[in-house]
């Protein structure tokens, strides 16, 4: 399975785009301003949006997606997330007010989204794969996704603070080969990020022990233009012997 990083910043100012990954061309995790760099045909291919959680940086463009499907009679999307989630997608995006309601269009039976709850620990099937969701601690429901390939496995945080249950649970993934952790704050603003549930550097550091010497360390949810100096500050005080790059789009990992 190849995973091709079509957005992975916090915010928008380009070439910044928000979270969304493309798994082969048919499913996306989150659905950020990322996926607007996709051509209508590979947007029509998209079937599965696995969503971390419903803040607007990683959920805003789902109903555009939507609409690319009503419009070319495409086969549609299903939705995978927290019922808290999809309730909050359903009551705030597709409502018939910021955009149609696209769950029961033209159908309640066969709309152009479906919604499908999941659990933390329930795993979706893929073409070539099988994701799991993860849990996560963020201000709002939230989970990150381990998505395993035939001969290697993903793990994406999503967005939250430090949630030792995420670590332990992929460090008992044998085919673990790549973690996607974001990294919101800076280490002056800790108290920030313990309040709404995001990552800074040294948070970072003190969860990162457990993880096989191997695994490539990817760095998401940056504020545009404060990439360099948040990945100095992180190298700083992570281990010399981990493996720490920048995650944004163009970047494409191999499952
Ligand atoms: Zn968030
Ligand atoms: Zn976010």
């Amino acid at each position: 399975m190849r995973v091709s990083i079509l957005g992975a910043s916090s915010g928008i100012g380009r070439p910044a785009r928000t979270t969304s990954f493309l798994l082969d061309d048919h499913t996306l995790i989150d659905c950020g301003t990322g996926v607007g760099s996709l051509e209508v045909a590979q947007l029509l291919r998209i079937t599965r949006v696995l969503l971390s959680h419903s803040h607007l940086d990683h959920c805003g463009f789902l109903p555009l997606l939507a609409d690319v499907h009503a419009g070319h009679a495409g086969p549609g999307i299903t939705v995978y997330s927290q019922q808290a989630t999809l309730d909050a997608i359903k009551q705030h995006l597709f409502n018939g007010v910021i955009w149609p309601d696209y769950t029961v269009t033209p159908s309640p039976e066969n709309p152009y989204v479906r919604l499908q709850a999941i659990e933390v620990g329930d795993p979706v099937a893929l073409p070539g794969g099988i994701a799991t969701a993860l849990p996560a601690e963020h201000s709002i429901p939230a989970v990150g996704w381990l998505v395993e390939g035939d001969w290697r496995a993903l793990a994406f945080s999503g967005d939250t603070g430090p949630c030792p249950a995420f670590w332990q649970w992929i460090a008992h993934v044998p085919s673990l080969s790549d973690v996607l952790c974001e990294v919101t704050y800076d280490d002056d603003h800790l108290p920030q990020a313990r309040r709404y549930g995001h990552m800074a550097p040294s948070l970072l550091a003190s969860l990162v022990d457990p993880l096989p010497p191997a695994v490539q360390l990817w760095i998401s949810h940056l504020d545009p233009g404060e990439e360099e100096r948040m990945m100095q500050q992180i190298r700083a005080v992570l281990p010399p012997h981990l493996h720490v790059e920048r995650l944004k789009a163009g970047v494409t990992i191999e499952l």
